[in-house]
């Protein structure tokens, strides 16, 4: 399938989705090298916001475009990551330029909007759907790294039920490329700066139990983020952190991205559908990981995402506030 689409373009441009995560990373830096080692005619560009430092140990993101120039159009456009074509942000307007549009994603909330469509809500990954796409034997280290880079995220470290026996196969094969498997594992998922942990503390500290302590809800406000120097790019991992409490079926983090504008992760067990409760508030995601925006007061955010959730876990009383 992406040989035949490959074959039939010149330009290509790759997008991911806004505030890019490691699979969003992983998945766009593994194909555009691929494409630049194994199809070197191409004219192929990756398009993304600002990534975490982290990330950055992957070389070729230096060479990511941060803004697109007005009027230049693309043969292809490969979407990857995003449940939605919205998600793509600033490069929205190159996907609906393009000639042809290919979207590989494994939301379960993901509606086919591309020209072409792959889309695997029980894959692991985004960065797994782009190995099953390419030529085995033509892949990389450097493309091993950066496809391993987001098996690694969107597993929770091969931990999560979407993780397969394809996903430790499709692992195996790229760690038998020559990578570094357990330093791309330490650097980027367990290492911490100091304010990133001053900011997971402040938040577990903050969290409350509601819905008899099977829900966990905490929050960051703008304020509070410039006061421990951290940006969105920092909060990767609280919400998953308030996830393993014990006792809990869903966790929400809430923090805000302009006044009064809220981000909203949310993270479950078995008995929660949370990709549901985003989809409710416009917003996608998985079964057990999802997100949306949502404007107002946290207390209102929390209060409106709590009653959802409460629908799910029917013999649980809400108390009101
Ligand atoms: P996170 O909570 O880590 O930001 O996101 C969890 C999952 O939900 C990811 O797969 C992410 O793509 C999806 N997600 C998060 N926020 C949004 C959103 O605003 N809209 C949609 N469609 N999906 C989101
Ligand atoms: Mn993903």
């Amino acid at each position: 399938m992406l040989n035949k689409l490959l074959a039939q373009a010149d330009s290509i441009a790759i997008g991911g989705h806004v505030r890019p995560d490691g699979d969003c990373v992983g998945s766009c830096m593994g194909l555009y090298q691929y494409i630049r080692e194994v199809w070197k005619e191409k004219a192929v560009d990756v398009y993304l916001e600002d990534i975490p430092d982290v990330h950055k140990f992957i070389e070729a993101t230096k060479d990511i475009r941060h803004e697109i120039v007005q009027g230049k159009t693309y043969d292809l456009f490969i979407c990857l990551d995003c449940g939605d074509a919205d998600r793509l942000g600033f490069s929205l307007p190159l996907f609906r330029s393009a000639r042809k549009t290919f979207c590989v994603d494994h939301h379960v909330s993901n509606r086919e909007f591309a020209d072409v469509n792959y889309i695997f809500p029980d894959a692991s990954s985004t960065s797994e759907l782009v190995y099953d796409l390419t030529d085995k034997d033509k892949i990389s280290t450097r493309t091993a790294e950066a496809l391993y880079l987001g098996i690694v995220h969107d597993t929770g470290v091969f931990q999560y039920s979407c993780a397969s026996p394809s996903t430790f196969e499709a692992a195996a094969e790229l760690l038998r490329k020559g990578i570094d498997g357990p330093k791309i594992i330490e650097d980027t998922f367990y290492e911490k700066t100091y304010a990133q942990n001053q900011v997971l503390g402040r938040a577990l500290l903050e969290s409350i139990l509601l819905l008899e302590g099977r829900c966990i809800a905490s929050y960051l406000t703008k304020k509070q983020m410039e006061f421990y120097g951290v940006t969105a790019k920092d909060l990767d991992g609280i919400v998953s952190q308030l996830r393993v409490t014990k006792g809990v079926e869903a966790a929400l983090f809430l923090y805000e991205l302009e006044p009064n504008v809220y981000k909203v992760s949310l993270r479950s067990g078995d008995m929660v559908d949370v990709s549901r409760v985003a989809q409710y508030f416009g917003g996608g995601g998985h079964k057990k990981a999802a997100g949306f925006s949502m404007t107002g007061t946290h207390r209102d955010v929390m209060s409106n995402v709590i009653k959802q959730i409460a629908l799910q876990l029917p013999d649980t009383e809400e108390k009101e506030s």
